[in-house]
């Protein structure tokens, strides 16, 4: 007898890591694609609506994306300053307080797909995070 919860242990097709980072980008489950990740702004559901995928796997798993947070703002604000500074001809008083709000402001704004991403990564490099949750 097959019923509807035995359905739902039908293991999906390993996604591609192309696909992992398409549905990082949407903001997506990365198992399913289809579950919302946020449900507001920082609001984090604790499983995909869709297919009941744990989002955060142990305490202080999202962590890593902080890195990722760090390193595209860090990223960011050293080419945004060379072009400042050498193309443009601005003097480094000049760039300091607009580049300094824009460190401020730049982690806010890439919170959600920091974290979308740092999923995707842990399921494309972690071959049992999404078989984990099959079982
Ligand atoms: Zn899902």
């Amino acid at each position: 007898m097959n019923t509807s919860s035995e359905a739902d242990l039908t293991p999906l097709p390993r996604p591609s890591a192309g696909t992992l980072l398409q549905r990082a980008a949407r903001l997506r489950c990365p198992r399913c694609g289809e579950g919302r990740l946020f449900s507001g702004f920082v609001r984090m559901p604790e499983t995909c609506s869709h297919c009941d995928f744990k989002y955060e796997r142990a305490p202080g798993y999202f962590l890593g994306s902080a890195y990722i947070n760090y390193g595209i703002t860090a990223l960011s604000i050293t080419v945004l300053f060379m072009l400042a500074r050498f193309r443009g001809g601005w003097r480094s008083e000049q760039i300091a307080i607009p580049l300094a709000v824009l460190a401020l402001l730049l982690p806010l704004i890439l919170f959600r797909h920091a974290r979308a991403m740092w999923m995707a990564l842990d399921c494309f490099f972690d071959s049992n995070v999404l078989d984990d949750e099959q079982q």
